[in-house]
């Protein structure tokens, strides 16, 4: 209750004249009108629309208050003579103004009126804003009272902060509007501080924990024999995730860390080199990835990049047989494998390791973090790389992955080009059809991409219809094939393996082909109903294309009768995936302004880490100054009561 801080403020202090009321409406200021005066008259109308008015008076003028609809519930409840306080809205009947009441109150005899600032919260179907309103109030002592006062005093006075009391007393029950803005930036600043100390925590204990097999190699010597076994030479960034990896591997304190990289940047590569250092230095790898697909993707990339170096790699997928499952076992069990690619299928109790020092996970946000764990536990302290080709914005990563250190692959491999992006209206589908057609003419493959699986999802365009209607009707001379994630593993296997072989022309889909599929021969990518998605994923979708070298088109795809389009227009402007990311942000955040969600909150914070990032690298800095003095924070016992009180930071702490 004490952190669901009120979404805004009314500001009922000063009643106005009733006598300027006409006059703010006239002027079209539709602003809630407050007013204190005396009851002159009271009327009631029964039937079929009731209507309670009354008629109130100061010292400048009078005006008619009414209730629409209440005199059920305010019929006899006031009298000539009572003075009154009411909000809510003026409107002009003809010349005269009369105030449609949203809140009233009488005064009792002789009770002055006493301007108050009115908290309002995000309401709920189920809990009115003054229902909450009315709870905090009462509690408020006994809230403030189990929230620790543990922000040292060097900081508040360093920064200017009110008292702790003073500063949640401010933000619910607010004497003035501008001490409400400093109370909150206490608050804030207290939450992010709250989570850096415990993403700083955590990196101490990781460090000093250590644990993890120092994979000490000369890297020079390793480096030269890893490159030269390569059908290309490593983009800069490569070479620099590479080196930093490597460097991370050496060490005691177990590698934790993200690598970030755009479709298509080479992540796979980096794996490689990781696997390969792991494998001189005489320990395994295993790489876990979201999808039998995926999983089978990298085996099959991994392969001949780890062949050179006698690395063996081992698949463990939930679709294989028995027996076949059986010898992979065995093999890593033995320590024959020095990589096990898989799905969660490497959970399994089933899956032992000889000698487990490189745990990479792929698209790692599609895993729990117990599943994460599970892998990780099957070896005392891996190193561990975490992989996704999802851009976050650096403000997000902040709090979001505090605790892993970032790389980034911010270079595309040469001879791309970036893929040509149309967004087009419904009625002018047949023109992205006969697209497809001219570029299947030209030896390519396209994918159309649908968000529903079948009918019975939604009204959305489902994969297995669209498939039925481009065979019959559209593309009756080319070969159509149909992905989604109902289809049997293996049978999913067979749909994709067929387009990889170039035996399939177009294949229709859902977002299954999202993450890592890779068909360097595809050139057109369509996406139906592109208005239902976020720019992120769009731009992931995209990312299937243009993986090649043949120029390449995504045709965004959006009814007629769409609103917002122009949002995806930003997709055909620019191929850069964290300016994607941050746009993508930015128009969540603009349209939770509505009030639906906690805009840019993600991680349940009060804090905004978008719009309060300034605040956030503040609180950073202070706690990374701390825990570097005091690792475990010792002679700071009540730091680690403020982590314990803050959820996000409790949850990063708990957490592997
Ligand atoms: P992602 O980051 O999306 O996983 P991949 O590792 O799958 O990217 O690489 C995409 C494609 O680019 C692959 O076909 C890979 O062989 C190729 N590639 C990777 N690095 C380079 C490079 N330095 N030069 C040329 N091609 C590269
Ligand atoms: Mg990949």
């Amino acid at each position: 209750m004490l952190t669901d801080l009120p979404r805004a403020y009314k500001d009922w202090r000063t009643p106005q004249p009733i006598a300027s009321l006409a006059a703010r409406a006239l002027q079209g200021e539709g602003d809630e009108a407050v007013a204190v005066g005396t009851i002159e008259h009271v009327s009631e109308r029964a039937g079929k629309y009731p209507l309670v008015t009354v008629r109130l008076r100061d010292a400048s003028g009078a005006i008619a208050a009414k209730w629409f609809g209440r005199r059920h519930l305010l019929g006899g409840k006031f009298s000539v003579g009572e003075r009154l306080f009411v909000t809510g809205r003026v409107a002009l009947r003809g010349l005269l103004a009369e105030l449609s009441v949203t809140n009233h109150r009488v005064l009792r005899d002789g009770e002055p009126y006493v301007g108050e600032i009115v908290p309002v919260y995000a309401a709920s179907k189920d809990l009115t804003s003054r229902q909450i309103r009315t709870l905090i109030q009462k509690n408020i002592g006994a809230l403030i009272a189990r929230r620790p006062d543990a922000l040292p005093p060097e900081l508040i006075a360093k920064y200017g902060f009110p008292a702790h009391a003073q500063a949640w007393r401010e933000v619910h029950a607010p004497s003035d509007p501008a001490r409400v803005d400093a109370a909150r930036r206490r608050i804030i600043f207290e939450e992010f501080f709250g989570i850096a100390l415990a993403a700083a925590l955590k990196r101490s204990r990781r460090a000093n924990a250590g644990g993890a097999t120092p994979l000490r190699v000369p890297l020079d010597a390793l480096w030269r024999d890893f490159t030269a076994q390569l059908p290309f030479a490593p983009t800069g960034a490569q070479q620099r995730a590479i080196e930093t990896v490597w460097r991370d591997m050496a060490r005691v304190a177990p590698m934790n860390r993200l690598l970030q990289g755009d479709v298509g940047s080479g992540k796979t590569l980096v794996a490689a080199a990781a696997v390969v250092l792991a494998h001189a230095g005489g320990v395994q790898s295993a790489l876990m990835a979201p999808t039998e697909i995926l999983a089978a993707q990298h085996a099959q990339k991994l392969a001949p990049l780890l062949l050179p170096f006698g690395i063996a790699v081992e698949a463990v997928f939930g679709s294989l047989g028995a027996r076949d499952r059986r010898t992979a076992a065995e093999r890593i069990r033995s320590g024959a494998a020095s990589l096990a690619v898989g799905t969660h299928a490497l959970l399994t109790e089933s899956v032992e390791f000889a000698r487990l020092g490189l745990v990479i996970i792929d698209e790692q946000h599609r895993f729990g973090v117990e599943q994460r764990a599970r892998l990780r536990a099957k070896s005392a302290a891996p190193h561990t790389l975490y992989m996704t080709a999802t851009p976050i914005p650096r403000t997000l990563a902040q709090t979001k992955y505090a605790d892993l250190d970032l790389t980034i692959l911010d270079e595309l491999p040469p001879g791309r080009t970036p893929v040509e992006t149309f967004v087009l209206r419904e009625s002018r589908k047949a023109h992205a059809y006969e697209f497809v057609r001219k570029n299947v003419a030209l030896g390519r493959q396209a994918y159309i991409v649908a968000p529903a699986i079948d009918t019975t999802e939604s009204a959305l365009t489902s994969a297995i219809a669209e498939a039925e209607h481009v065979k019959r009707d559209v593309f009756g001379e080319l070969r159509v094939g149909v992905l989604h994630g109902k289809l049997p593993p293996r049978e999913k296997d067979a749909v994709m393996d067929r387009f990889k072989r170039g035996e399939t022309d177009v294949l229709v889909a859902t977002t299954v082909v999202e993450v890592g599929v890779d068909v360097p021969n595809a050139s057109v990518m369509v996406i139906l109903d592109a208005h239902r998605y976020g720019l992120a994923q769009l731009h992931q979708l995209r990312g299937r294309v243009g993986r090649g070298v043949a120029e390449s088109y995504c045709l965004l795809i959006a009814p007629d009768d769409a609103g917002a389009v122009e949002r995806l227009e930003i997709l055909a402007a620019t191929s850069d995936g964290f300016k994607i990311a941050e746009e993508d942000l930015r128009l969540r955040r603009e349209g939770e302004f509505a009030g639906t969600a906690q805009a840019g909150s993600a991680a349940g914070t009060i804090g905004n880490i978008v719009a309060d990032f300034e605040v956030y690298m503040h609180a950073k800095a202070e706690a990374d100054a701390i825990v570097a003095r005091d690792p475990d924070l010792h002679e700071h016992a009540p730091l680690l009561q403020l982590v314990e009180a803050v959820a996000p930071a409790r949850a990063m702490l708990v957490t592997s």
